[in-house]
């Protein structure tokens, strides 16, 4: 038996081939708009003063002492959980949740899915399309059938709540959805209040799960409670809820995959029946998430000067990508181009998605050095006020 020769390459990860194709191209005003990381007004990562500060706090510390990893792990659920229902709800009182450090955004995503192949095994998943293209991955790796819902309108450059409305009405009782709490990856489009409202009373009247993947808590408003608010809709309507959280964004911990998954259950009896599952299930994955990113996150949220600190960080970051969407509009204006450019404006979060053809993307690309996804997202938080201009009139170009 010759071992591997049946295994073949796997597809070209998308983001890969982007980079590739920037870090080769010679052109020095070339933009990558590809990754979806902040990036501050030179362009360089940041480096959030709540993580250096919580590092200084942390360096010394016995990491492997075997009593402060679990305190650690508790106060970062805890804390992840007020994050996502607010600190006076009493959800945190009643212990009605059932939480675990995850292994950052996808980590808890994956749990989730690998949970709901356990206990609810004729299930699928609806996503929003488009959505993140690893959530397509991650629930169809865990054997769960992958659906998806309407969420886009491309001549509106918005959303399509309607369609989504009569897809949540068609999909069978009892359903799992996938929800972007704010700014919507890759789409930057979300929910008003009024119709987060109404999907969670037609969840409430179908019996629909909602699962939020919220991995831009702050990014998309500047303020962590009006970007959770949509869940707290949610809250009041007495729904069970899954939420999995990622700080690799919102905190810039890329590299610590640091994150919590939590769903909230009917009563404290539950949840520690949920919880001993969920470590059960991530027991025979992965064990549990590196130490480090635990107590290194838990020393931020579990810190009040810290967490001021962060809220503070992650309001400057939203504000900067806010005031590059008014510039890139006003350039885009500017051009005298006939195109209405409101939606950048509109659209909220990391991204923009302009709606491009991939011919538009590779024309983009190949002729004026931008780079983006596949699907012509673009990352707002790679645009600064020397670039701004040269891809406005990049933008304009290619895409007459
Ligand atoms: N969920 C969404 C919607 C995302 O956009 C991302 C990252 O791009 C993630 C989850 C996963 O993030 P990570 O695993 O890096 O925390």
């Amino acid at each position: 038996r010759r071992w591997f020769d049946s295994v073949g390459p796997a597809a070209k990860d998308p983001l890969q081939a982007v980079t590739e194709a920037f870090n080769s191209d010679p052109f020095p005003q070339k933009i990558n708009l590809g990754l979806g990381a902040y990036r501050d007004e030179q362009g360089k990562p940041l480096v959030l003063q709540c993580v250096q500060q919580a590092e200084e706090k942390i360096r010394g510390c016995n990491l492997l002492d075997s009593v402060s990893a679990p305190v650690a792990s508790a106060t970062l659920v805890e804390e992840c959980v007020k994050l996502v229902y607010g600190r006076s709800v009493n959800v945190v009182k009643e212990k009605r949740f059932a939480g675990v450090p995850a292994l950052s955004g996808t980590g808890a995503c994956r749990l989730f899915a690998e949970f709901q192949r356990n206990f609810f095994p004729e299930s699928a998943i609806y996503l929003p399309d488009p959505t993140w293209t690893n959530h397509h991955n991650i629930w169809a790796n865990a054997h769960v059938p992958v659906r998806t819902f309407h969420y886009y309108h491309p001549h509106l450059r918005g959303l399509d709540f309607a369609a989504l409305i009569d897809d949540v009405k068609n999909a069978p009782d009892g359903s799992f959805f996938l929800l972007h709490p704010c700014a919507h990856n890759p789409t930057g489009i979300d929910p008003t209040e009024d119709q987060w409202s109404e999907i969670s009373n037609l969840f409430k009247m179908k019996n629909h799960f909602p699962f939020f993947d919220m991995a831009y808590q702050g990014l998309a408003t500047g303020d962590v409670d009006k970007d959770a608010s949509s869940i707290r809709i949610f809250l009041e309507d007495g729904h069970l809820i899954g939420c999995a959280q990622s700080f690799t964004k919102t905190m810039g911990l890329f590299g610590h995959r640091t994150g919590c998954l939590s769903l909230l259950c009917a009563d404290r009896d539950q949840a520690v029946r949920v919880k001993s599952q969920l470590q059960r299930i991530a027991g025979a994955i992965y064990g549990s998430p590196p130490v480090h990113g635990i107590v290194l996150l838990s020393t931020i949220l579990g810190d009040q000067a810290l967490k001021s600190i962060w809220f503070k960080e992650v309001k400057a970051m939203a504000s900067r990508i806010q005031s590059m969407r008014a510039k890139l509009r006003e350039r885009l204006e500017l051009t005298g181009s006939s195109l209405n450019w409101e939606h950048i404006t509109k659209q909220v979060g990391m991204f923009w998605f302009p709606g491009l053809t991939p011919e538009q993307v590779d024309r983009l690309a190949k002729e004026f050095h931008v780079y983006m996804t596949p699907d012509g997202r673009m990352s707002m938080a790679g645009v600064t006020t020397s670039n701004v201009r040269y891809l406005a009139n990049a933008v304009h170009e290619g895409s007459q």
